[in-house]
C-alpha cells in the first residue's frame, strides 16, 4: 500500500461509517503476544469491533502452531469465550513468522511479555517490516519519537510519526504506544485543570488490581486478603510517563514537561480489576470546587469530536457519594472506558485531595490501544 492510498484511507473509512447500509471495508488486525492477558482482551475487542477484523494472532514458540483455542485452553481469562473469529486460527511465532504476519495485516497490537530489549527489537522490527505496531508495552514508552498517547490528552503527538518514520526508513510502518495503566485515572482528571491553574505537585497513591500483573485469585491464590506494597518500576512510571504525555514536540523528540512534579506509591490490592488512586494537587492559581467540577464535565478530547467507536461519551465522571467510585460498581462505566472520580475536597498540606479509578485492562491496557489504532486510522497514520 503506497503512502498516498493510505492517507485517505481513514478519512474514507470515517465517511463510510456515516453512510448507512454501505459495507465498509475493515483494517486487518494482528495480536502479538495474543494468548495472554492482555492480548486475550485484544481478541475480544477486535471481534466486536465495527472497523478492524482479527487477521492474525502470534505468541512464542511454546504457543505457535496451535490453533488459539488450543494455545488457551486453561487459561482463558476472559469473561466471555473465545470469539468465534479466533477460534481456529493458528498461532505464529511472533518472532520466526514476522514478515508473514507484517504482511497480511494493516497493522499489529502488541503485548508480550519479553525483556526490554527483545520487545525494543522485536517491535522496530514489524515497523521496518512497514507494519503499524500499537503497543501495550513499556519498552518504546520512552524513546523520544515514539509517541505515547492517551487519545483524549495527546493526539497532537502523533506528529512525531513523520520524524520516527524518517529514522526507520519507512513510509507505513512505525511505532505508537499506550501510557501505564496506573497512570489512566489521574492523568485524565488531572488534564483540564493544569494549564488553566498551573498544576504544580502531586502525590499519587495507587490501590492497583491484580490482573495488572497478569494475573487471576486462581494464578495468584495468595493475593486473596492481602495488599502488596510494592509493584516493580511502576512508582518511575506513574512518576515520568505524565510528563511526556503533557511534552511538546521540538526538533523530532518530544521534550518531556518539567511540571507537575508528582511523587508516587504504587501498591498491590485484593481486587481482580479496576485501579484505583487517592491523588493530592496543589496550583499556582487555587481554583473553586465547583470549577474544578465544571471542567471535569465539560471536557471533551479528539476521540468524541471525532466519535471514535471506542470513546466514552462522558470521558470524566464525578461522583458525588462519598462512597463511590468503588472498583466493583464503577470499573466498567462506559464500556470500561470513562473515568470515575469522586472525594473532592480542601487539603491541609496540598489545595486538593480526591480519588479517581480506571479500568486497567481496558482504558488502560487492550481498550486504550484500541481508541490509539481508532485515532491512527482516522488521522490516516494507519
Ligand atoms: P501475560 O498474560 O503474561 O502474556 C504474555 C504474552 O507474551 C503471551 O501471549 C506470551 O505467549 C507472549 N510471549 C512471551 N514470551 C514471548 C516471546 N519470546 N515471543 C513472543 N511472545 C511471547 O502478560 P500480560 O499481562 O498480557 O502483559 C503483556 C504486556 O502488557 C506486558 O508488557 C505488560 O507489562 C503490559 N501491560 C499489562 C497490563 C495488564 O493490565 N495486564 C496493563 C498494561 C500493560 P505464550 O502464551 O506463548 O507464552
Amino acid at each position: 500500500m503506497n503512502s498516498r492510498r493510505v492517507a485517505g484511507y481513514g478519512a474514507r473509512l470515517q465517511t463510510d461509517r456515516n453512510r448507512r447500509g454501505i459495507q465498509m471495508k475493515k483494517y486487518r488486525a494482528g495480536v502479538i503476544g495474543a494468548t495472554g492477558m492482555v492480548g486475550q482482551r485484544f481478541v475480544s475487542l477486535i471481534d466486536a469491533h465495527p472497523w478492524f477484523d482479527l487477521a492474525a494472532v502470534a505468541a512464542s514458540g511454546r504457543s505457535a502452531g496451535k490453533t488459539y483455542s488450543q494455545a488457551v485452553s486453561g487459561r482463558w481469562m476472559m469473561p466471555a469465550s473465545v470469539p468465534e473469529s479466533a477460534e481456529s486460527l493458528t498461532v505464529l511465532d511472533a518472532t520466526a513468522d514476522a514478515a508473514a504476519i507484517a504482511g497480511s495485516v494493516d497493522f499489529v497490537f502488541s503485548a508480550v511479555d519479553m525483556k526490554k530489549e527483545e520487545i525494543k527489537a522485536l517491535e522496530e522490527n514489524y515497523a521496518r517490516l512497514e507494519c503499524p505496531v500499537i503497543s501495550n508495552n513499556s519498552a518504546h514508552r520512552l524513546t523520544p519519537d515514539v509517541p505515547m498517547i492517551i487519545p483524549e490528552i495527546n493526539p497532537d503527538h502523533s506528529k512525531i510519526i513523520v520524524d520516527q518514520r524518517k529514522r526507520l526508513g519507512t513510509e507505513r510502518g512505525f511505532i505508537a504506544v499506550k501510557s501505564n495503566c496506573s497512570i489512566q485515572s489521574y492523568v485524565p482528571a488531572f488534564h483540564p485543570l493544569k494549564d488553566n491553574f498551573g498544576l504544580d505537585r502531586a502525590l499519587v497513591c495507587t490501590y492497583q488490581a491484580i490482573s495488572g500483573a497478569g494475573k487471576t485469585f486462581e494464578t495468584w491464590p495468595e493475593m486473596a486478603d492481602n495488599v502488596i506494597p510494592y509493584i516493580g518500576g511502576e512508582e518511575e512510571k506513574s512518576e515520568q510517563e505524565p510528563l511526556k504525555v503533557w511534552g511538546r514536540i521540538e526538533n523530532g523528540m518530544i521534550v518531556p514537561a518539567e511540571l507537575p512534579a508528582i511523587t508516587s506509591q504504587c501498591i498491590r490490592v485484593s481486587a481482580t480489576d479496576g485501579h484505583m488512586a487517592a491523588v493530592f494537587m496543589a496550583f499556582r492559581d487555587k481554583p473553586e470546587v465547583e470549577e474544578i467540577k465544571r471542567l471535569w464535565r465539560e471536557f471533551k478530547g479528539r476521540p468524541q469530536e471525532l466519535d471514535l467507536p471506542s470513546a466514552p461519551k462522558q470521558f470524566l465522571h464525578y461522583f458525588e457519594d462519598d462512597t463511590r467510585p468503588q472498583t466493583r460498581l464503577d470499573r466498567m462505566l462506559e464500556n470500561g472506558m470513562a473515568i470515575s472520580i469522586g472525594r473532592l475536597r480542601p487539603d491541609t498540606q496540598y489545595d486538593y485531595k480526591f480519588v479517581c479509578l480506571s479500568h486497567n485492562t481496558l482504558r488502560g491496557a487492550a481498550g486504550g490501544a484500541v481508541l490509539l489504532a481508532e485515532l491512527l486510522c482516522a488521522e490516516a497514520y494507519i
